[in-house]
């Protein structure tokens, strides 16, 4: 799939304001700080579409921006700022569960995670939320211009099995510095939309 128009539709802090057209959702989620703006970005060759963030913690909303005039790319609100309280952190898990549980389109989850680091305790409970409501998911492991060519392959295992993902789960490297990964990822995700056949413009 190529992405040849994409736009921010709108944000939203819980399910009366996610759109209500019945399209695909695929969303992305990641640790604060993680390169999901970035990717967003990368993938839509768009600079500014999403905020690279000069300041992690900004970005406490769902963001959807609709792509091809055919599904959303949904861009779901980091996790793991070191400084929040419990509160927010409250409002987080609340945000990310109504949307788990109302968003009856979201075809697929891109969680990201950077390559060169192993999971935190977030992360491992994101993908356990992933695995409890059984949503499918391709983790990228990002900057991966960041790491060693001889190291990305075992890193990519272990990213796998901290994570407890099975073998079905595709691992992507990917960076948005040297593009690798991009395409294979665009690839991936045409499985989730199959409507997608015919390009629209
Ligand atoms: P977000 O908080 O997950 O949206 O992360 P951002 O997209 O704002 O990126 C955080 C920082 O990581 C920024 O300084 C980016 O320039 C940098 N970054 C993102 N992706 C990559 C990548 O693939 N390679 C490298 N080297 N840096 C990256």
């Amino acid at each position: 799939m190529e992405i040849k128009k994409a736009e921010f539709i709108t944000s939203a802090v819980n399910a009366g304001g996610y759109p209500q057209d019945g399209l695909p959702h695929i969303a992305m989620v990641g640790k604060s700080n993680v390169g999901k703006s970035s990717l967003i970005n990368a993938l839509t060759r768009q600079n500014k579409l999403a905020r690279v963030s000069g300041e992690p913690g900004k970005t406490r909303l769902v963001n959807f921006f609709l792509i091809n005039e055919s599904f959303y790319l949904v861009d779901l609100p980091g996790y793991g700022f070191a400084r929040v309280s419990k509160v927010e952190k409250k409002s987080w898990g609340d945000m990310m569960n109504e949307y788990f549980r109302k968003a009856v389109s979201l075809n697929c989850i891109i969680m990201i995670v950077d390559i060169r680091h192993n999971p935190t305790a977030e992360d491992k409970q994101m993908a356990e939320w992933i695995k409890y409501y059984q949503i499918p998911v391709i983790l990228v492991a990002s900057k991966a211009d960041k790491l060693g060519k001889t190291r990305i392959k075992p890193q990519v295992a272990q990213l796998r099995k901290l994570l407890g993902f099975s073998n079905q789960v595709p691992v992507i490297p990917s960076s948005v510095v040297s593009k690798q990964g991009l395409e294979l990822l665009m690839e991936q995700l045409d499985a989730y939309l199959p409507e997608l056949d015919s390009p629209i413009i």
